[in-house]
């Protein structure tokens, strides 16, 4: 997977809460089909809970990865409708933290967070952990000050070890299914501040030099290319072009294309 290969590019599709059983099923093996050998990228379906079980059924044999959305960072207990990280161990291999619908709808914090990326790292999963600023924050130019808080929050307590292991997605809630996307140049600009922060908080030397940064926010097939051309934005999370196989296998391919 990506251990080995430092800052392979990473394209993950957020399904979001669509797809029944059957549908996640009909939707991955539409996507094998197409993807066929995808090259130098991590090709990853993130699926509902209740999908995850028939889209590994359907994927297994092929390069496609699987992710959850979502885990609790306790192991298990009385939390009515939760799903831990003992119940993904040895079902996926990724799971999304903190996606900005986690933090504002259902109230997660940066600590709830910091909780599950740690989690996840301790269970063997690969963290794919989201940060992003509201279009007033943007606006009032406190990109740097709200993702740098979340960046520093995030990796609060993960071992210098571990820190390549996570994925850090750039999704500013502006660009989140709205149709408009971020400019690469934006995007280039925070996935490269996110990276200053890993280096000051790490250092240099890898594995933190491994860290991935992906970019999220209406990224589509018409316009991958332009996110897979910025040097320090290493993939994309990917949330309504994700359910069209097609426009989905298009965006994994232009990243593969400039890995
Ligand atoms: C997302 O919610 O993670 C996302 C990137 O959504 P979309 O691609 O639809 O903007």
């Amino acid at each position: 997977m990506s251990g080995e290969n430092a800052r392979r590019p990473i394209v993950a599709g957020n399904w979001k809460m669509n797809t029944t059983v059957e549908e996640g099923r009909a939707l991955a093996r539409e996507i094998v089909g197409s993807l066929g050998a995808p090259g130098p990228v991590d090709t990853v379906l993130c699926p509902p809970f209740t999908g995850l079980t028939a889209v590994r059924d359907a994927v297994a044999d092929s390069p496609l990865l699987l992710g959850a959305q979502n885990m609790d960072a306790v192991a298990r207990g009385a939390y009515t409708g939760e799903v831990s990280w003992t119940m993904l161990q040895g079902l996926c291999s990724h799971v999304i933290v903190g996606h900005s619908e986690r933090r504002h709808l259902f109230h997660e914090t940066d600590a709830d967070v910091n909780a599950k990326v740690r989690a996840a790292l301790d269970a063997g999963l690969t963290p794919i952990a989201c940060v992003g600023e509201r279009k007033e924050q943007r606006d009032r130019g406190e990109t740097a000050e709200i993702c740098g808080r979340q960046v520093r929050a995030l990796f609060d307590g993960v071992a210098a070890a571990d820190v390549g292991r996570v994925v850090v997605a750039y999704e500013p809630l502006w660009a989140i299914g709205s149709g408009t996307p971020a400019t690469g140049a934006v995007a280039q600009e925070v996935a490269l501040l996110i990276r200053g922060i890993v280096r000051a908080l790490y250092g240099d030397a890898a594995p933190a030099a491994m860290v991935r940064v992906q970019y999220g926010g209406s990224v589509t097939a018409a316009n991958a290319a332009e996110f897979a051309g910025q040097p320090d934005v290493d993939g994309a999370l990917v949330g309504g072009a994700s359910l069209k196989a097609g426009e989905f296998v298009a965006i994994a391919r232009a990243f593969a294309q400039t890995a």
